[in-house]
């Protein structure tokens, strides 16, 4: 009763035990030989009752005297060893992200965002908890956008080889659309490249880390940036190609700054300000 919430049926199989034990001393007892009701025994003596304790009440007191000794547990071998090695099995046999062990929800629903970052949807509190969160996101798209750098994605030109499109034809300029095109030569990469100030001359999309960094930009993470700023161009390609939305620069920085603050997370914290500026920069070009 101390360590467990009975159900409501075991309390009344309890007191009806109790019941037969005080008016019949049998196995059973009828109404007839209850002589007053049973909440008038389990009222204090001092009341007029018998002190009979009332066992929903008695089964709440013992469960907070339990936690009561989780926080302050003194000699108390539950408080100091039992109840910590319990609370840690608990962590490790729930999942930090799907399950629901925080009053406000599942994580996983609280922040779909950042949740399409996780390593491990499965990971355990206990995991988060020794590993810290932000080893639990990682800069997912990176690998998406070293293949843009490889020329390894899907453009028009890759799809053309393949047989997959008829043409080669970019859906923003109309020009031969190849990796160098996406997110270099094309007249849309090109104003982004104007609006941040960086050059890109004899740079390619595989030397993409070559191109000259702007003075707004911090040096700290510049090579995130810039996949970043690559991954953010394939992705409003993709809105043109597959969502016919039309191109546009204020939607692509408004979009660079949102995916910049989520990127944030994924960087050590002693470096979050260096996502700010990103975000900065993003919104006043
Ligand atoms: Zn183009």
């Amino acid at each position: 009763m101390s360590v467990l919430r009975f159900p409501p049926g075991a309390i009344d199989a309890l007191d009806h035990r109790r019941r037969c034990f005080l008016w019949s001393g049998e196995d059973s007892v009828s109404g007839a030989q209850c002589l007053v009701a049973w909440e008038r025994p389990c009222q204090p003596k001092e009341q007029g009752g018998l002190g009979i304790k009332d066992l929903t009440t008695q089964n709440t007191s013992l469960l907070l005297k339990l936690l009561h000794r989780l926080y302050h547990p003194g000699d108390s071998a539950w408080g100091a060893g039992c109840a910590p090695k319990l609370i840690w099995s608990l962590c490790k046999a729930t999942s930090f992200w799907l399950d629901r062990w925080c009053t406000a929800g599942r994580f996983a629903d609280l922040f779909p965002l950042l949740f399409t970052h996780v390593v491990d949807e499965e990971a355990s509190v206990a995991a988060v908890v020794q590993n810290g969160l932000a080893n639990q996101l990682v800069p997912r798209l990176t690998r998406a956008a070293r293949e843009e750098v490889q020329d390894r994605i899907q453009c028009r030109s890759n799809l053309f080889r393949k047989g997959i499109v008829e043409d080669v034809a970019c859906a923003i300029c109309g020009g031969n659309e190849d990796c160098d095109h996406v997110v270099l030569s094309c007249p849309f990469a090109t104003q982004v490249r104007r609006g941040l100030g960086a050059g890109t001359e004899g740079v390619s999309a595989k030397t993409i880390w070559t191109v000259v960094r702007p003075t707004t930009i911090a040096s700290k993470h510049y090579d995130c940036f810039l996949l970043l700023v690559c991954w953010m161009l394939w992705k409003h390609r993709n809105g043109v190609v597959f969502n016919s939305e039309s191109p546009s620069l204020a939607r692509f920085w408004r979009s660079c700054r949102d995916e910049a603050r989520l990127w944030g997370h994924r960087l050590p914290p002693q470096d979050r300000e260096v996502a700010e500026a990103w975000c900065c920069v993003f919104s006043s070009t």
